[in-house]
């Protein structure tokens, strides 16, 4: 491997993940050069979100730079041969009114921002995922272009670091953390790494979870957190045999239980013949202080994949039951089953642009894989041509009030 060069142009940091990737394959198409990666795991991460993402993809949400995002994303694993277009469906279950009118709120927001949702009956809910129990629900919002990376995300970061690798616009370095950006005169200016330090024009942070011990190191505080995420995988299920197919059913929502089921379809696939099963906690969710993530080689499975118990999820399993009994007949998965850390901030949103207080550190945090290339490109644009297509307010971090 090369040593590390003493200067970039842009150095990213979190090479390895969905969105690292996106940043520099974007940064690239503008036309830029002399990018380097840092990354603190192999590349792509096998330590990171993305290493472990269910890799589903809904169109609609409440915000039209999500759209726009989600929507780009889509589009660009598509033309990349990287989605299959099977669908989504969320549910509102009988008695649910508040659920109902969410989801009809969210059609509006689709039909407002260019999205194709509709609201369909429970009984065609039922005709497109068989798995249902049509009683159970008043009806459901259908999301046409929804569907899933494939064969995941963490390939594709794979495949487009390769890419600029190859274009020999980036060079990369697995294995090497970013231990401190440097920061002068109120610029970032470098990285400082156990390897050597590099200076930077740009450095630019896309390091997931690890964001705020990262952005710390140039006196920048994020509101940025990670949370737990439980999934449970169930199995082994044939039913889907035969089929050939990675992923057979549309995905599947039922957010007034904030949890949802996919299909991984042919048991001759790579990961198929099982169901698998997400929630996220509403109420009282499973902050976790990024200073106790664990490094790779204290890690039982991986730092962002904390154990999971069954009384953890338990209620919310049994209501999912209600609507999808058949995860009930099948085995669970214990081994496969874990808490997944992802990365979120207090108004749920992501946050990318440039630092109010550190000029050259942009930044491009809490970013789900359905808006990856998305926010990649509207990073790359802002710092390339100092504008989006897309009005920015809502992720830009000069909008965002910093911890105390
Ligand atoms: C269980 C689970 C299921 C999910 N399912 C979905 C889904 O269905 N759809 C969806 O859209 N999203 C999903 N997500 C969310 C999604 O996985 C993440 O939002 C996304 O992968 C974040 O990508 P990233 O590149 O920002 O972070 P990561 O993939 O975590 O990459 C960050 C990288 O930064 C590196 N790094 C950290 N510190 C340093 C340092 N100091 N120096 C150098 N490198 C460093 C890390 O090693 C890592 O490789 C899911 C998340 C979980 C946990």
């Amino acid at each position: 491997m090369a040593a590390l060069p003493e200067k970039a142009r842009v150095v990213i940091i979190g090479q390895g993940g969905i969105v690292g990737a996106s940043v520099a394959h974007h940064l690239v198409e503008a036309g830029w050069d002399d990018i380097v990666g840092l990354e603190k795991s192999a590349i792509p991460t096998d330590i990171g979100s993305t290493s472990h993402a269910s890799d589903f993809c809904y169109m609609t949400s409440h915000d039209k730079l999500t759209v726009f995002t989600s929507t780009y994303s889509r589009e660009f694993y598509k033309s990349r041969g990287n989605f299959i277009e099977i669908g989504g469906m969320e549910v509102a279950r009988k008695g649910d009114d508040a659920q109902v009118q969410e989801l009809l709120r969210k059609v509006a927001s689709g039909k407002a921002f260019g999205t194709n949702a509709h609201m369909i009956t429970a009984a065609e809910a039922k005709e497109r995922f068989p798995l249902l129990e049509e009683d159970t629900i008043e009806c459901a919002m259908w999301d046409p272009d929804a569907g899933l990376v494939t064969p995941r995300s963490q390939s594709v970061a794979g495949d487009l670091v390769d890419e600029a690798v190859a274009a020999g616009k980036l060079t990369v370095f697995p294995y090497t953390s970013a231990e401190e950006i440097i920061v002068e005169n109120g610029r970032a200016v470098g990285v400082k790494t156990a390897k050597g330090t590099i200076m930077a024009d740009y450095v630019v942070l896309c390091a997931g979870i690890w964001g705020s011990l990262v952005s710390e190191t140039a006196k920048v505080k994020l509101p940025l957190m990670p949370v737990e995420h439980p999934l449970l995988f169930f199995g082994p299920w044939d039913a889907l045999e035969g089929t050939g197919k990675d992923i057979v059913y549309p995905l599947f929502r039922d957010q007034g239980n904030s949890a949802y089921v996919r299909d991984t379809g042919d048991p001759t696939t790579p990961e198929g013949g099982l169901l698998e099963w997400g929630y996220y906690e509403p109420f009282e969710p499973r902050i976790v202080e990024a200073s106790a993530i664990s490094e790779p080689e204290d890690a039982r499975m991986s730092p962002s994949m904390n154990d999971l118990t069954l009384d953890q999820v338990i209620e919310a399993f049994e209501r999912s039951v209600e609507l999808t009994p058949v995860l009930a007949d099948l085995p669970w998965e214990e081994r496969r089953s874990f808490n997944g850390l992802l990365s979120v901030t207090t108004d749920g949103g992501s946050i990318i642009g440039e630092a109010p207080d550190v000029r050259g550190l942009w930044l491009c945090e809490a970013v789900w894989v359905k808006d990856g290339p998305g926010a990649g490109k509207l990073l790359a644009d802002w710092m390339t041509k100092g504008r989006t297509e897309m009005d920015p307010h809502g992720v830009d971090p000069l909008a965002i009030t910093p911890c105390s």
